[in-house]
């Protein structure tokens, strides 16, 4: 028996598509790094149509094509080691010959898991009703259980060594048929355990969301990526108890539980005055919350509980380290106080704990 080592998750690319079964329907809006469709893909032996989700990169756009790439294999990692955290990806089609909307290029395909992202609960003035009544729980811990699958798809992706790092409403699907949020948009994912996508100088992050540090791992840290794979097998772990690269994505859940606990902080011009107040505040939430003088009716869901909500989102916000600037370089530096929470410390949290541990019913 030869044992060869396993490059195959380097390669290994999912299921390929024939474009011909694919066909493209309303625009899911063009971010800067690729298009984005709704649309059909037509199973070849049941001749039934699947909705799914088609996303190509922009070519025009520097560097995009790398991030595609890089996505694409990122998908095809999680949907195999954290499939219940993120929308199922069903595979890729090279087109050649473009079809209408189907313009020549790499389309990668999920399946369609419905209307709402996040962002549009956040949009309604009876916010919490409604994710109650879809979530399938009691409106005084709908924002609780959201929270709670928010980091239980973190823990999934952690665990496997993925670093989501654009945590944000927009990024966070409501699953109809499940019941349930899972994360999409694995554009900007590193995964640390394989090297993909992770560079150590990138930062392409939404500045709303983004923890104070801004990047996964301290700039000087050893090069995951162009390290061998025996040689990542050693170093991650280590450089992942040194440094904690999974609470990059618990400080933007920090920041999405504070949109969904207060209202007045749901648009992005409050967001963006927020973070400014916050890093002010040397990214203290008490300091914050008493220089904001909040009336209490806007704090019912932080206040609950003894205040577990504005504890959880304090020890969320918290800066991973002190961010140094000597050489133009990010250092990670002890502040002495407690650490910011990992997505399984999170989940252990009184607020979360909260929600309970019924799950909602699936539909049919
Ligand atoms: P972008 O790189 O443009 O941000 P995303 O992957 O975030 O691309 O997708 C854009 C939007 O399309 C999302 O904000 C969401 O509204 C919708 N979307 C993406 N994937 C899915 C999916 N699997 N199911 C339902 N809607 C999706
Ligand atoms: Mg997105």
């Amino acid at each position: 028996v030869t044992v060869r080592a396993d490059s195959s998750s380097k390669r290994d690319k999912g299921r390929r598509l024939d474009p011909s079964l694919l066909s493209t329907g309303r625009s899911l809006g063009s971010g800067s790094f690729g298009e984005c469709y709704q649309g059909s893909l037509q199973d070849p032996e049941t001749r039934e149509d699947v909705p799914v989700v088609l996303k190509r990169v922009r070519a025009r756009v520097a560097g995009a094509e790398e991030m595609h790439e890089a996505e694409h294999l990122i998908n095809v990692l999680a949907n195999k080691a954290a499939g219940e955290a993120v929308a199922p990806f069903l595979g890729y089609a090279l087109v050649e010959t473009p079809v209408g909307r189907l313009t020549k290029g790499l389309w990668l395909v999920w399946e369609y898991e419905g209307d709402k992202t996040l962002a549009y609960y956040l949009k309604r003035r009876d916010m919490e009703r409604c994710l109650a009544a879809d979530l399938g729980v009691d409106e005084e811990v709908a924002v609780a259980t959201a929270m709670k699958q928010i980091f239980e798809c973190l823990v999934a992706l952690h665990k496997v060594g993925i670093i989501h790092r654009d945590i944000k409403p927009a990024n966070i699907v409501f699953d109809e048929r499940r019941r349930r949020f899972r994360l999409i948009d694995l554009g900007a994912a590193a995964c640390l355990r394989t090297g993909t996508n992770y560079k150590p100088l990138e930062t392409i992050l939404d500045p709303c969301y983004c923890p104070p540090e801004e990047y996964v791992l301290p700039t000087d840290a050893p090069h995951l990526g162009d390290a061998g794979t025996r040689l990542r097998t050693v170093m991650t772990p280590l450089l992942w108890s040194q440094h904690k690269p999974d609470c990059f994505d618990t400080y933007s859940a920090g920041v999405v539980l504070m949109q969904l606990s207060l209202p007045f902080l749901r648009t992005t011009s409050s967001l963006r005055t927020f973070n400014g107040a916050l890093a002010r505040c040397n990214h203290d939430l008490e300091e914050w919350r008493g220089r904001s003088g909040l009336p209490a009716r806007q704090t019912a869901i932080l206040d609950a509980n003894d205040g577990a909500g504005w504890d959880l989102a304090a020890n969320l916000l918290r800066p991973r380290r002190v961010v140094t600037d000597g050489d133009g370089g990010v250092k990670f530096l002890d502040t002495g106080k407690a650490p910011r929470l990992t997505a399984s410390q999170a989940l252990k949290h009184a607020f979360v704990r909260s929600a309970g541990g019924a799950r909602p019913k699936v539909a049919a």
